[in-house]
């Protein structure tokens, strides 16, 4: 039986620290590959899927100007290992049978195709996965603005973001036994609320470009298909 999905484009958008698994670092493979066909059951149904992945496993800028380094060089190496990242997912994506192209914000010709907004559209409508590498390329951003930056130039009709929790609470669910998950929540109540679904800046642009943000659990086997065709918890931030 193959589920009914309504929808034609979307972006995932997953953190960096998805890919490490149990490792406190890095990529774990098997996690890389299980996701990659999460990819695949949505991939199968027609959907054009655009990815971002964040580059928290391997590296974060804040991190780096803690460390007294300079914060725009440590963002631009939090960007490198983001597309570290995107490699992963492509040769995961491409072992399954998925074409996948790596687009990067920085130009690195050798390793990734640089952005043109009119060929990544292309691509996506040839049914290959666009996994957008680099950031917004910019320091100073997030992975989560750059996601929802080009899900826009892309129009897709929703950012699912897989996270480890099946949505949005109230307080920390794995903290507090009585937090309560929002079935729909506000751009407006994210942001006074301080909900952390994704930084505030990621959430004023989805919110002045009424772009839908579906939180959901990654963990749960089918989740990403499931989702899509609207089974399981998740929340709506709309
Ligand atoms: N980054 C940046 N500009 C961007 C996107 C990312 O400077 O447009 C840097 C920033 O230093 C960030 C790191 O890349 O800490 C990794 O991205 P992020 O923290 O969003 O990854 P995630 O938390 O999703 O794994």
């Amino acid at each position: 039986d193959t589920p009914q999905v309504s929808f034609n484009r979307v972006m995932l958008k997953i953190s960096g620290e998805a890919l490490m698994g149990d490792l406190g670092y890095g990529l774990h493979p098997p996690t890389v590959e299980r996701i990659a066909r999460e990819v695949q059951s949505v991939h199968s149904l027609g959907v054009e899927i655009c990815m971002v992945i964040g580059g928290g496993n391997i590296f974060r800028g804040l991190q780096g100007s803690a460390q007294g380094m300079e914060r725009t060089t440590a963002d631009y190496m939090g960007m490198l290992a983001t597309v570290m990242n995107a490699l992963a997912m492509q040769s995961a994506l491409e072992g399954l049978g998925i074409h996948t192209r790596v687009i990067s914000a920085i130009t690195m010709n050798e390793v990734a195709e640089p952005y043109i907004r009119r060929r990544a559209v292309r691509h996506l409508e040839k049914k290959r996965v666009c996994i957008f590498a680099a950031g917004t390329g910019n320091p100073y951003f997030t992975t989560d603005t750059a996601a929802t930056l080009r899900a826009n130039e892309m129009s897709c009709e929703a950012i699912f973001k897989g996270t480890k929790v099946d949505g949005v609470y109230d307080k920390d669910p794995a903290k507090f036994d009585d937090a309560k998950r929002y079935d729909l929540v506000s751009y407006d109540d994210v942001l006074q609320k301080r909900l952390g679904v994704m930084d505030a800046s990621a959430i004023a642009l989805a919110r002045d470009n009424n772009l839908p943000i579906i939180v959901f659990s990654l963990d749960e086997p089918g989740g990403f298909q499931g989702i899509l065709a609207g089974q399981g918890t998740y929340t709506r931030v709309g």
